[in-house]
């Protein structure tokens, strides 16, 4: 029901936003595009259109709205802003982020390969490897650091190539255009988890990439109070596929989720300037610190990927990787318990700065072998600094170190 409307309706839509993507910078767009004032009231904030469905003046005769998993107002102004944002024309919105990704691989056909990175966040590697592979996908895992051993994977049957850039949470850097050109000489799609460096660092449709996928719980939503995922592209055939997806396997986000994310974008840009900033300054005192080994965090000139990072990124985020010397597990659980303005928690991109240990949390369900072959290892602790004053997240480290 629906679905074709739902992309006539897009479509039109897309030649206005094509303007505003052309003519505004990001603060403008994330904080205008997709909204306007409410036509019967004026309100200035998009009403939370908590409707299942839509009163039609005849058959086929309605507004553009019709039934809520098709098409929802308040959920079509965040698709648009967040659209917009990605420098996109089309943009989806989904319950989560791993229902926008399991949009994604549903595009796809038994046989057809994938290949992606081998340091993936987790749920990524979980649905691909426990849901997909059984319905006949062939899924590649592959360091894609060098774009010479994804080359190799490619043959006939490639038909899309996943990245995710900064990787989780090893903070790899994976050149976006040179995977745009592998995808484009292989006829693949290229899809980009563009979660961890948001649109306000990176916007990988620009680089080449025919997709951009969030999981907007973390920046987008930017607050740790919604579940959510979007999906962004720019061709209309790409689009029409998405949203008969959305439309048919049913997994949209709620209206009053719809909400809360578009007020959370419209601080994106300043939130992001602040996670920036914070995050160098933590990623500096770590690398002095004795007990400290290693630190992954792209901003170093001495991280293996820093050139391409300040190629395709505009700054280096707040999220920030380190290993205890000794590499001793309970070291790692000390200090994740010692900490008292860090919360220890699953997640990243709120206000609120987060710490975690992937080996047993994010990453606990991917292999021992595996996920100690990428550098997960048992002392590896991941921060996702947050807005706060940076002196108290520094001294909290320190006294947690000590
Ligand atoms: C959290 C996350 C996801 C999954 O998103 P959910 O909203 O939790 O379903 C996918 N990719 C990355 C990089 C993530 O951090």
């Amino acid at each position: 029901m629906g679905s074709y409307a739902r992309i006539g309706f897009a479509l039109k839509d897309s030649i206005i936003f094509v303007e505003i993507i052309l003519t505004m910078k990001f603060a403008t767009k994330a904080i205008h595009a997709g909204v306007h004032p409410d036509p019967s009231t004026g309100a200035i904030m998009t009403p939370i259109y908590q409707t299942s469905t839509y009163v039609q003046d005849g058959v086929g005769n309605h507004k553009g709205y019709e039934y809520s998993r098709t098409l929802n107002p308040t959920r079509h102004a965040l698709e648009k802003n967040i659209a917009a944002i990605e420098n996109g024309k089309h943009g989806a919105c989904f319950g989560s982020g791993l229902a926008a990704i399991d949009c994604v691989i549903k595009m796809l056909n038994p046989g057809d390969e994938i290949i992606s990175t081998n340091d993936l966040y987790g749920g990524s590697y979980r649905i691909f490897n426990t849901i997909f592979a059984k319905y006949g996908l062939v899924f590649h895992f592959v360091d894609m650091q060098n774009p010479d051993a994804v080359d190799a994977l490619v043959n006939e049957n490639t038909k899309l190539i996943w990245v995710e850039t900064p990787t989780n949470p090893m903070m790899n850097i994976i050149d976006i255009a040179a995977m745009s050109q592998i995808a484009k000489k292989a006829g693949a799609l290229l899809c980009v988890d563009n979660t961890f460096a948001t649109p306000y660092l990176q916007n990988p449709l620009d680089l080449g990439a025919d997709m951009v996928m969030h999981s907007v719980t973390k920046y987008l939503g930017g607050h740790s109070d919604v579940v959510m995922g979007a999906l962004v592209c720019n061709d209309d055939n790409l689009a029409s596929e998405m949203y008969r997806i959305q439309n048919s396997s049913g997994a949209v986000t709620a209206p009053m989720d719809s909400f809360l994310v578009l007020r959370g974008i419209k601080t994106l840009h300043l939130r992001m300037q602040r996670h920036c900033e914070n995050g160098e300054k933590i990623a500096k005192f770590l690398l002095t610190h004795p007990k400290v080994d290693k630190v992954y965090w792209p901003g170093f000139e001495t991280h293996p990927n820093h050139e391409v990072a300040k190629k395709q990124m505009r700054g280096f985020g707040g999220m920030i990787s380190f290993t205890l010397k000794g590499n001793q597990l309970q070291d790692a659980l000390d200090l994740v318990k010692k900490v008292s303005i860090f919360a220890l928690a699953e997640s990243l991109g709120g206000v609120e700065s987060l710490i975690g240990h992937p080996a047993t949390m994010t990453h606990a369900s991917i292999p021992k072998e595996v996920r100690e072959l990428s550098g997960v290892v048992d002392s590896l602790i991941r921060l996702s600094v947050g807005i706060e004053d940076v002196d108290d997240l520094i001294n909290d480290l320190d006294n947690a170190l000590q």
